[in-house]
């Protein structure tokens, strides 16, 4: 275990915090040696993937960071045209992905290029372009942090919603999430049916895509769109689509005609988070370092040495514009730590 490490590049903000307690995790049996650690039953505690859905607040994290970077995939079963395959948390995601297509199987393609590790992808159910990570699950291991009992969680148990699971509402850190286990499709039935996605295949002509060519869309579309951590620091998009009832958005319709919303379960609709972000004017608006992005407006960026309170003050004020013009509380997508 390390002392004093510096998290800068283990957060895609690229905000300057220091972790009093550092320990990585290369191996998932070494999760049970850790767990028995007086620093880890004692310490504040934050488990830590890529970093790319997580805001610290703090230059100084007052506990330990376990970041995982387990590695490994194994083909489980084949049945007819399904193959499952187990993979260990700290796989890159978009890694994962593009070797999946590679193979040809598919259910993955469209959630090519998301940042992040394998091992996080239940824990928001992340989804892009039509499909969540729901649709692909099969089941997953953890390791309860508690008892230090190996559990198993099927697809009910994780409680998949829309950028949210259990791990992310009443089990929050309670688990280790050690390996996923995915059900892939060697003769998919491909979904490019999402607005962006099937003008970009329109546009180049592919009516019959591939696996491999909604992929390359996906990542051409996402390339084009979201500013690259790298460069500027961000989290992907800050705040979920609201979803509110059908009166409501019938009643917001009357006074602002081009509300962009669609509908969600019965009587709900899902409305456009980056569109009430844009109507309060706070795409490419600033707050010191911190501010929204000009061209995706969703997603809140660190415009260089920002810090984790300026950047949460940007967020809180947008979400207080969008209270006092429209009614809606935006809630977060990315973990305040
Ligand atoms: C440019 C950009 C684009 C993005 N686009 C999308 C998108 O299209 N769709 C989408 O859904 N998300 C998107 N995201 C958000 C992010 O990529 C995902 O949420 C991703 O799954 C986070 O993975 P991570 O490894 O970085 O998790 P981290 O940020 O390290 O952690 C996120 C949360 O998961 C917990 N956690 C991480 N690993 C484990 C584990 N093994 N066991 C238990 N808990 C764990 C952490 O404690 C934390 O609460 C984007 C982010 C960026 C920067």
């Amino acid at each position: 275990m390390d002392r004093y490490v510096t998290l800068d590049k283990y957060n895609t903000f690229g905000l300057h915090v220091t972790a009093s307690f550092f320990s990585i995790i290369k191996d998932a049996d070494e999760v049970f040696d850790l767990i028995k650690d007086s620093v880890f039953k004692e310490e504040k505690r934050l488990i830590l993937g890529a970093g790319s859905n997580v805001l610290f607040l703090d230059d100084f994290f007052n506990g330990l960071v376990v970041r995982i970077e387990t590695k490994g995939k194994t083909i489980l079963r084949e049945m007819g045209n399904n193959v499952y395959i187990r993979v260990a948390a700290g796989e890159s995601w978009a890694g994962f992905v593009e070797e999946m297509v590679k193979e040809g199987y598919g259910g993955l393609e469209n959630l090519s290029l998301i940042p992040g590790t394998v091992g996080a992808a239940p824990i928001q159910n992340i989804g892009a372009y039509g499909t969540e990570l729901k649709d692909v699950f099969y089941q997953l291991t953890a390791v309860d942090l508690t008892t230090g009992e190996k559990v198993f969680f099927n697809k009910d148990e994780c409680e998949f919603g829309y950028r949210t699971s259990v791990f992310k509402t009443r089990l929050r850190d309670h688990y280790l999430i050690t390996h996923v286990d995915f059900r892939l499709n060697k003769q998919p039935v491909l979904d490019f049916k999402y607005g962006v996605l099937f003008q970009y295949l329109y546009e180049k002509g592919i009516v019959n895509p591939t696996i491999n060519d909604v992929s390359k869309a996906v990542i051409a579309i996402r390339n084009s769109k979201l500013p690259d951590p790298a460069q500027l620091g961000n989290a992907g998009s800050f705040f979920k689509n609201p979803v509110i009832h059908n009166l409501l958005f019938q009643n917001l319709q009357r006074e602002f005609p081009d509300i962009v919303g669609h509908p969600d379960v019965k009587d709900f609709t899902k409305v456009s988070a980056a569109w009430l972000i844009e109507k309060t004017n706070w795409k490419g608006r600033r707050v010191g370092n911190a501010g929204f992005h000009d061209k995706q407006c969703l997603v809140l960026v660190n415009h260089g040495n920002a810090t984790g309170r300026e950047l949460f003050l940007a967020a809180m004020m947008a979400k207080q514009s969008v209270i006092e013009e429209f009614g809606i509380e935006l809630e977060m997508e990315v973990n305040i730590v």
